[in-house]
């Protein structure tokens, strides 16, 4: 018997179409896309804005459900969950990085990352500890109490990469992470993620403008005019 440990595919998107409706207008955003991710992977995903990063982002991500087309990640097949496992799952196996840190404002650095563990159910001690070892490990370990409004930019960026890796997820799907940094904070914040997927051996697809970070990667995929495109 095969097991979900020896397959090195940790997501699967099979014929994924996706179509919007806007004010009686259909928007077909996604047209029959395939795309693996194996782990160990790091991800470019590029393509100009409105071409439907965010929407591909969001449906590997089990936060929309695609108009149709199959999710298949860490080998359980996402199509036939019901929400609550959805939920579930989402929190188990993947962290989310957008462009926005997105952290809660009136919460410190610390509690931020501690949140989705609470969520999923660990004790607040064993939260605070693994967050703290997170936080210190990203160089942040002077800024634990600090809210996000008293932390730099790159900074904040680096909270939010711990609080997407609070529940050691295999996949983490970042949203143009570097979009509102300077280039030094951006390359910055990506090679902290290459180095923790690399490290963890686990999985991250960015979708980014910049293409100085994409040749960084080990793939790149191209979205345009609904289909993707490896490169
Ligand atoms: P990107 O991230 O590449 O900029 P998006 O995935 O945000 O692209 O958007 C792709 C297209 O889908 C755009 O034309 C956008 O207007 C449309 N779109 C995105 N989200 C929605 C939504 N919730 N409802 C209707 N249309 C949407
Ligand atoms: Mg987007």
């Amino acid at each position: 018997m095969s097991s979900v440990l020896d397959n090195k595919d940790l997501l699967i998107l099979k014929n994924i179409s996706h179509i919007y409706n806007q004010e009686s207008q259909k928007i077909r955003v996604l047209n029959n896309v395939n795309i693996k991710v194996l782990k160990g992977e790091m991800i470019s995903l590029i393509g100009p804005s409105g071409t439907g990063k965010s929407t591909l982002l969001n449906i590997a991500g089990l936060l929309e459900k695609p108009t149709s087309g199959s999710i298949s990640l860490s080998g359980h097949d996402c199509t036939k969950l019901s929400e609550d496992s959805k939920t579930f799952l989402r929190g188990a196996e993947i962290g989310f990085i957008f462009q926005s840190h997105r952290l809660f404002q009136e919460f410190s650095a610390l509690e931020n990352v501690m949140l989705p563990q609470l969520i999923l159910g660990k004790s607040k001690i064993e939260a605070e500890k693994k967050s703290k070892e997170i936080l210190s490990a990203l160089g942040l370990k002077n800024r634990l109490e600090f809210r996000p409004a008293k932390l730099s930019g790159g900074e904040a960026q680096r909270v939010a990469i711990a609080r997407a890796l609070s529940n050691s997820p295999n996949l983490i799907l970042a949203d143009e992470p570097t979009g509102n940094l300077d280039a030094i904070s951006a390359k910055n914040v990506f090679e902290i993620l290459y180095e923790l997927v690399k490290s963890l051996d686990i999985s991250c697809i960015f979708a980014t403008h910049n293409s100085d970070l994409a040749k960084l990667m080990d793939r790149k995929i191209v979205l345009k005019n609904g289909s993707v495109f490896d490169e």
